[in-house]
């Protein structure tokens, strides 16, 4: 990670606790769960949209969001006693073309898989579905409710002033999970 990269990570770390920043993605996942209840997408649990070079989709964050999201997920994973995220688990999901977060099992003859951070799961994953209906319109509202959060976003950066970069989701993770490696210990 080069210098830049890293303080910008450092930075958005450290604004994941604000309150503005939580206040924000608090309300966003309930206005995203009330379009998706009023559109109501079928998911079959596939695991599809989170396998992302077999599918041929790509996710995206901003910086502070992964930042929030890993600090949630790993805080919740403490209390589970499990490890947090780290940078050798990217790497692995970056390997098979899926999310270090999915869960998957060999043994299961549907092959399902399943979010296994569903609570915190960014914002990208709560709006998007592979479902695009019987009118084959499905991205289209999608589509809007992704770029209308994602102005938000830029202006959640703008506001508790943590600098701005849109990072694929993996990179993010990778970033993320490497400076918190690095950080000394509180
Ligand atoms: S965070 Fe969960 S829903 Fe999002 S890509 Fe990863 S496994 Fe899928």
């Amino acid at each position: 990670m080069n210098d830049q990269l890293r303080s910008m990570v450092e930075r958005w770390r450290e604004l994941a606790d604000h309150p503005a920043v939580a206040a924000f993605f608090a309300e966003a996942r309930v206005r995203i769960a009330e379009v998706v209840r009023a559109q109501r997408p079928i998911c079959l649990a596939s695991g599809a949209c989170c396998n992302f070079e077999k599918f041929g989709h790509r996710m995206y964050v901003s910086g502070l969001e992964a930042a929030f999201v890993v600090a949630r997920i790993d805080a919740a994973r403490r209390v589970r006693a499990a490890n947090p995220l780290r940078v050798l688990d990217v790497e692995a999901a970056r390997g098979r073309g899926d999310c270090p977060y999915l869960v998957t099992n060999a043994n299961d003859p549907a092959s399902r898989a399943f979010c296994g951070e569903h609570e915190e799961r960014p914002l990208g994953c709560r709006i998007f579905y592979c479902d695009r209906g019987a009118d084959g319109r499905g991205s289209e509202w999608q589509s809007d409710l992704y770029e209308a959060m994602h102005r938000e976003v830029i202006v959640l950066h703008e506001t508790v002033g943590a600098p701005y970069l849109y990072l694929e989701w993996r990179e993010a993770l990778a970033a993320v999970a490497g400076a918190a490696r690095d950080a000394p210990p509180a």
